[in-house]
């Protein structure tokens, strides 16, 4: 049997085994789900509500445990893990509504009557990544699950934790064996076997852009329903009209939280030029004054990255590279750490303006007008998300509306809100999750006339 030994990044040391399923094994859980399915499509939607209520509060019992092994396995800092878990609650109570309210339509139509269906699809899968592991693997599972479908979920192999734990949690809250099922393991066996197998009947993927290119190929095959999160390079645009003082201090902490291993992080901070010096000397006293410590601290602002191989993924990007200006950063640890750093660049081209870096690394470049501004912010291949600041209305709207980007936010860096929809444009994504529709997205519209005579 192959196992994995989980890492707690902030020390280096090993926490515990894990062992990695096998393609057999798998398969055997794919099967054990499609058989739960029949049975758990045909739940009255009140029973499948007051299940999904039973789960949320198993969860909410077990908020301060879920938060600590998330801190443990995967360096979060103690505070996110809390909101982390609370969320996994909130988008089960959230979604617990769906089953009853999943409706269909009745649409005029002559001789008859002519209506549609919301059906589940069967089996789904779930593929989650390793930077938010509780809130991603609950974006799918829970509105699949409130949809009548049955689940089968592989957490990545850095951070299997939390999932398992959710996986015990679901059958102690009532929910029926097979309904939702955790497979840790190897993306290129379990992963990919949510590809080929033909019982799957979706892949939600949230992970790279790279693999996630690889999935939707895959699914081609089959003609089998995919939604992919994927990566992201968002902008955050200041004006010169903007409150300055707040844009500055607010800046670091979205990009630099979660130790900017964050899809959403805005790693490109462009700043209108007459604003540009006050914006920077701001900037640098909020980067300084973070509390980048151990994450299990509760005043932790920022912990480490989640691997080596992350870390020095990310000190690759930064050689050769001027840092203006870094934070703070422990010492004598054998953690995973890396100080918030602030790049100047006028180029382009360089690969930390262009790539997503998905470490503490931010590229600040002045910008002369609206028109610049925009072209800057879309000149990328990806579109997740984004903010501007501005005290100006029709330049907050105009610029919302232009920049190719599925979440903004004007004077804010809101992060992501379950009741609002979620998703990329360009190559940030496919489909979108969240919202009052994300149930919709894990089934078939079945449209059926009804002749009157
Ligand atoms: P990754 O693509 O390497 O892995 C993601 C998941 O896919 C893991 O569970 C992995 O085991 C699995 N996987 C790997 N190869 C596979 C294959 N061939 N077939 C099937 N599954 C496979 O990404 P990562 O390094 O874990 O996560 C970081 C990336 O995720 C970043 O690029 C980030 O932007 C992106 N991300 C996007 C969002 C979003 O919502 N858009 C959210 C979080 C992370």
């Amino acid at each position: 049997m192959s196992t994995y030994t989980v890492i707690n990044p902030a020390t280096a040391s090993p926490v515990t085994e894990v062992a990695l399923a096998s393609l057999d094994e798998t398969d055997a859980l794919i099967e054990r789900a499609q058989e739960a399915f029949p049975a758990w499509r045909d739940v009255a939607p009140g029973e499948r509500a007051r299940l999904l209520r039973s789960f949320a509060a198993v969860v909410d019992a077990h908020l301060e445990e879920l938060a600590q092994l998330e801190v443990t396995n995967s360096g979060h800092t103690l505070g996110n893990a809390r909101w982390e878990a609370g969320n996994v609650r909130d988008v089960l109570n959230y979604y617990s509504a769906a089953p009853e309210r999943l409706f269909g339509r009745q649409i005029p139509v002559a001789g008859g009557i002519d209506l549609t269906f919301h059906e589940p699809l069967g089996v789904v899968a779930i593929i989650v990544p390793w930077n938010f592991p509780m809130p991603i693997a609950g974006w799918g599972f829970v509105p699949a699950l409130a949809a009548g479908n049955t689940v089968v979920l592989k957490p990545a192999e850095l951070t299997p934790l939390t999932a398992i734990r959710l996986g015990e949690l679901a059958l102690e809250a009532g929910l029926p064996p097979g309904v939702f099922t955790v497979i840790p393991g190897k993306g290129s066996v379990v992963g990919e076997r949510f590809v080929t197998h033909p019982l799957v009947q979706k892949v939600c993927f949230t992970g790279s852009t790279e693999v996630g290119k690889q999935i939707m190929r895959g699914c081609a095959d089959q003609v089998k329903k995919v939604t992919l999160e994927l990566g992201g390079k968002s902008a955050n645009i200041v004006f010169a009209d903007a409150d300055i003082a707040k844009a500055a201090a607010t800046a670091p902490y979205a990009v630099f939280d979660n130790a900017g291993q964050d899809c959403c992080a805005r790693s490109r901070i462009l700043v209108q030029r007459s604003a540009y010096d006050e914006f920077l000397g701001r900037l640098e006293t909020a980067v300084g004054a973070m509390k980048v410590i151990d994450p299990a601290d509760p005043a932790s602002e920022m912990g480490p990255m989640i691997s080596a191989k992350q870390r020095d993924s990310v000190e690759g990007y930064l050689s050769g590279v001027e840092a203006a200006f870094t934070g703070p950063v422990p010492t004598g640890t054998d953690g995973f750490w890396l100080p918030p750093t602030v790049v100047l660049t006028e180029d382009t081209t360089i690969p930390v303006w262009r790539e997503e870096v998905f470490g503490p690394v931010v590229a600040v470049m002045p910008f002369d007008d609206e028109d610049d501004a925009v072209r800057l912010a879309n000149d990328t291949e990806y579109g997740l998300s984004g903010s501007i600041f501005t005290r100006d209305l029709g330049r907050a709207l105009r610029v919302a509306r232009a920049v190719e980007s599925g979440n903004l936010s004007v004077n804010s860096h809101s992060s992501v809100r379950y009741w609002t929809p979620f998703g990329g444009y360009k190559q940030s994504g496919l489909g979108r999750e969240l919202g009052p529709d994300a149930p919709n997205a894990f089934t078939e519209e079945k449209n059926v006339f009804i002749a009157q005579d």
